[in-house]
This record gives C-alpha cells, structure tokens and sequence, in this order.
C-alpha cells in the first residue's frame, strides 16, 4: 500500500475548487503520518473517541473533521479542537456544539447533514427541515457555530443513474439556498466509490478513505 502515490493519484482527480478530506477513521497514527508527510493536511475521522486520541498524537497543523453520526454528549471532547464537523442534522446537536464552542472561546465550522440516500440508516434531515432551520430566529442565536454548508452521502448502489439523481438534487437544493443564504460555501458530497460523479454535479468537498488508504 504506498500511501503517498494514492494521494497523489486520487488529488490529481479533483479540479483546483475540491478539497480532499483523507478518511483516516480506523487507521493507525502510523498510516496517517504516511499522508502527512506526502502534503495531506485535513482529516476525517466518524468516531469523536478515536479523533481525540489522534489529535494528541499528531502534528497540531492537522485539521481534523468530525465526518460521522454526532452523540451530542460527546461533543465537548472535540470541541478545542474540531475544525468542521460534517453530520449536523438537529437544532438540539447544534446548540450543543455552540455550547462548548463558547466556552472555547471558538466558532466551530458546520455543515448540515441532508437525507438524499433511499436507506434508513442514513442520517439527515429533509430538504425542508434544512430550510426552515437556516431560516429560524432560534439558530441566528448560536453565535459560536458557524453554518458553512450541506453534506450528503448517496445510496450504496450500483445504479450510477441513481447515484447521479441524489448527488444532483442536493446540488440543485444547495444552489437554490445560497441565494437566501451566501455564508453557505460547502458541499461536501463523494467517497472513494463516488466522489468523480459527485464532482460532476457539483461536490466541493470529497471525503476519500480506501482509495487513499486501503480497505479497512
Ligand atoms: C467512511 C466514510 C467515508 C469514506 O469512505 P470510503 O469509501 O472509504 O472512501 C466518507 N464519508 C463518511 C461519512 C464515512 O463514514
């Protein structure tokens, strides 16, 4: 597995405007100072535990995301620390994070998770629940959370057209919000199956794990 010629690889894919998130969730301090050393400087990681215990060990000019499903009372072991946590997808989970932000003294970056997958087990809201959100007077009161995007993940499928459809609407959504909404940058949408098909309809940001650092 060489780490490096992967990143390359995969970096030499993503057009000047995506950032690369390296999902380094499971993997060894070992493996991600591989990344590291070739360049790589932001990481995703889907367990707040493991992320902590990460941080301590390596270089602080990491940035770390938090990528996965939140326990909102984890929430204050990443909070020093996080820069953008990608699966926000309540007003309660928001205000916890605008609650350790602040005694922080930080404004942590975030992005709303939006349901597009035809599963149950993915997480996010509604294309409507977002909206209402980004419009209510409750969150102009979370003044140490900073809402920077949406994050989607498609149906794990092979029906590319599928795939397509999801990644496509959200883009259509996110598109349509930044009008009412300008502060909204981010659309973090593709992993190593299918960050070329959501580049294609307008993914900013890609979350890339085994195609970087094999399977896990
Ligand atoms: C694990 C994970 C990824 C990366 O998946 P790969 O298929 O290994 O690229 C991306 N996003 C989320 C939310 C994940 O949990």
């Amino acid at each position: 597995m060489n780490i490096a010629n992967n990143l390359k690889k995969t970096k030499s894919q993503l057009p000047k405007h995506v950032t690369l998130v390296a999902v380094s969730k499971t993997k060894p301090v070992e493996t991600i100072l591989e990344a590291y050393d070739a360049g790589q400087r932001i990481f995703g990681e889907n367990k707040i535990q493991e992320m902590v215990d990460k941080f301590e060990t390596l270089p602080k000019d990491i940035k770390w995301h938090m990528i996965g499903h939140l326990q909102r009372n984890k929430v204050k072991y990443m909070a020093h620390f996080v820069d953008l946590i990608h699966g926000v997808d309540s007003f309660k989970t928001l205000k916890e994070i605008n609650k350790q932000a602040l005694k922080h003294d930080r404004v942590i970056n975030c992005l709303l998770q939006a349901k597009i997958a035809k599963e149950d087990t993915k997480f996010g809201m509604s294309f409507n629940e977002i909206k209402d959100l980004l419009s209510s007077d409750a969150v102009k009161d979370l003044t140490h959370i900073n809402i920077t995007g949406l994050m989607g993940m498609s149906t794990f499928t092979a029906d590319i057209e599928q795939i397509k459809n999801e990644f496509s609407n959200l883009n259509a959504f996110f598109v349509q919000l930044k009008i009412e909404h300008p502060s909204l940058q981010t659309l973090s949408m593709g992993m190593s199956g299918d960050y070329p098909i959501a580049i294609a309809n307008g993914s900013t940001m890609v979350r890339v794990g085994s195609a970087i650092f094999g399977s896990r």
